[in-house]
């Protein structure tokens, strides 16, 4: 059976399962009350749309959309907005609520939200997509706003679907409104060091992690699961480090090579190619075998639950940093922090891509634009903070999971949020 075949078949599966016995594991370890407790367990709100998009043929398809808001105690709702077959509405609801603890984890005004159309953007062409990706902006339209909901990319989305959204949100309210996204064209209020953010953080806290155990990323072996915008980026980043990155793969599968791959080549293959296969020189290696291979720093960055617990025994890695949302059972984590892997958290790992969201926003709100160096600086500040405060608090509870040190950081900060703001009325 396929892990999507398997994708919902028990409650290990199910990625808002996952997300809430996270939050259940952190409450053991901090004071928070039964009545904040209780907001906490259910997002604000989770919209459903039917979506019609007129296909090439003439002929008209319905689609499946959401968007949902899960908390927005410390500012407005943020979070991307995901195109693929497997969106439902508990994953949308976990990916916000994950974005909920990100936000708060890494100190950012902003609360969780996420948005998903069940689709194969793959087999649709560019004008199907920019139809059905027009309509569901207009779907939302009063949901977001930029001090209401601000959309970004996911998994199947990018510069030009944001685009779409802002010229599409712009022209029903006759003005020009470039906060309402984050993650959109540089040309049209983007901020520089967007597209690469989320590897660019990976790669800086792998650099923090290193650091923090006394090891070196030089000559670190590597492997990264999902050559994809967030996977891509950091297995560059990390092979310019001087790290050796011997395994990559995508969903058509994967490549290996003991020796380190030259991942700029590997890039190039992709872009000629669509996939990274058939890269010269490196062996066919399939899923579970990439996961599993005897590497220093395993990156998975393509979808939630690549490591379940029938797999979580094999992992060899000593340390994950998880790039991807969810990437890492409830269950399989129990197993590997047992067996004494280190794994950093999404909610704090995959980071970089929201923290220059915020940074967009700021510049769109202020009208100004900050050079690349600049961006850098400041992301790098805030990963480099947000890791010193989860393992603070790592050392300070009685915990070996990383992951539960970072939910304390960020249910502690969203608590107390609701608990100073009070309930209405
Ligand atoms: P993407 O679509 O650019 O890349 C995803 C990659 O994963 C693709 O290369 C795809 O082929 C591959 N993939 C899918 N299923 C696979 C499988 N079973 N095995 C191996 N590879 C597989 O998406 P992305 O934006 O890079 O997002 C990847 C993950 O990172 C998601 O979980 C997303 O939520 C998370 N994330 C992304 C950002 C961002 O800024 N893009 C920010 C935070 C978190």
């Amino acid at each position: 059976m396929s892990k999507e075949e398997k994708r919902y078949e028990g409650d290990e599966l199910n990625p808002l399962e996952n997300m809430m016995s996270q939050l259940r594991n952190a409450r053991e370890h901090i004071d928070i009350t039964d009545d904040i407790f209780e907001r906490l367990r259910y997002p604000d709100r989770v919209a459903e749309f039917n979506i019609p998009v007129r296909m090439d043929d003439e002929s008209v398809e319905s689609f499946t959309a959401y968007r949902c808001q899960h908390d927005d105690a410390l500012g407005p709702y943020k979070g991307g907005i995901r195109y693929h077959g497997n969106v439902s509405r508990d994953e949308v609801t976990a990916l916000a609520g994950w974005m909920t603890w990100k936000n708060a984890v890494v100190g950012l005004p902003f609360g969780g939200a996420k948005g998903g159309v069940v689709c194969n953007p793959k087999e649709m062409s560019d004008r199907e997509v920019e139809g059905l990706t027009r309509r569901y902006t207009k779907a939302m339209r009063s949901l977001i706003g930029p001090d209401k909901d601000i959309p970004a990319p996911d998994v199947n989305t990018g510069p030009q679907t944001m685009a779409w959204i802002m010229d599409t949100y712009s022209i029903h309210h006759d003005y020009t409104i470039p906060g309402v996204v984050t993650g959109k064209p540089v040309e049209l209020g983007g901020s520089k060091g967007r597209s690469t953010a989320t590897g660019t953080g990976v790669s800086m806290l792998a650099d923090s992690v290193a650091d923090y155990y006394g090891k070196s990323i030089y000559d670190a072996t590597v492997a990264v699961q999902g050559f994809g915008n967030a996977g891509s980026v950091a297995a560059r980043l990390l092979d310019e480090k001087g790290a050796n990155v011997v395994a990559v793969n995508d969903s058509a599968g994967g490549i290996h090579d003991p020796d380190g791959l030259d991942i700029a080549d590997v890039e190039r293959h992709k872009a000629e190619t669509g996939q990274v296969t058939e890269y010269g020189g490196a062996t066919a290696i399939d899923n579970d075998e990439l996961l599993t291979l005897d590497v220093d720093i395993l990156i998975p960055a393509a979808l939630e639950n690549a490591i379940d617990a029938s797999l979580a025994d094999d992992v060899k890695a000593d340390y994950v940093l998880e790039a991807a949302n969810g990437p890492t059972t409830d269950k399989a984590n129990s197993i590997l922090v047992e067996r004494g892997v280190r794994i950093l958290p999404d909610i704090l790992a995959n980071a970089g891509g929201v923290i220059v969201s915020y940074l967009e926003w700021v510049q769109n709100t202020q009208r100004y634009s900050w050079s690349e160096e600049k961006v850098h600086e400041k992301l790098d500040d805030r990963m480099t903070e947000s890791f010193g405060r989860v393992m603070e608090a790592h050392e300070s509870i009685d915990t070996d999971c990383v992951r539960t040190a970072a939910y304390t950081v960020a249910l502690e900060r969203v608590a107390k949020a609701h608990d100073t703001r009070g309930l209405y009325p």
